[in-house]
């Protein structure tokens, strides 16, 4: 889907920074940090518009967060089921941990018998190694 239609889909309205932060995700084909994202923007993008936009992205089902073991958090496309109500990215994420990438994982976390006594709101699987770029390197 293209990043107008998405936007639409999501009831956000197109703005100029919507759009162009939008592609940058749907190109990117793996998860971006603010400071990725930045870097790949431009310094005429103002930081806290990209931060607003981010937050709105996540609240309205077309971003999630990917978390890795160095703190990093990065945003990566929602799939299209989610949206304002309930994210579904309850898959496996991979980080390399030479070129510090995340992606999303086409592969559903297993189920598990968590503790019924404990209230789980989410639960977060990171498999960590080498990313294929890197392997070849
Ligand atoms: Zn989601
Ligand atoms: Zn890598
Ligand atoms: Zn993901």
């Amino acid at each position: 889907m293209e990043a107008t239609e998405l936007l639409k889909k999501h009831n956000l309205r197109k703005t100029a920074t919507r759009t162009e932060v939008l592609k940058e995700y749907l190109s990117a084909g793996k998860a971006l940090s603010h400071a990725e994202l930045e870097s790949k923007l431009g310094e005429h993008f103002d930081r806290v518009t990209l931060y607003r936009t981010l937050n709105s992205f996540e609240e309205k089902g077309l971003l999630h967060k990917v978390y890795d073991e160095t703190g990093t958090v990065r945003f990566s496309l929602c799939s299209d089921h989610c949206d304002v109500s309930s994210h579904e990215d309850d898959h496996v994420h991979f980080h390399c941990t030479k070129c510090g990438n995340s992606y999303c994982l086409d592969l559903p976390i297993p189920e598990m018998n968590l503790p019924k006594d404990l209230m789980i709101n989410d639960v977060y699987m990171v498999a960590n190694g080498i990313c294929k770029t890197c392997q070849r390197a």
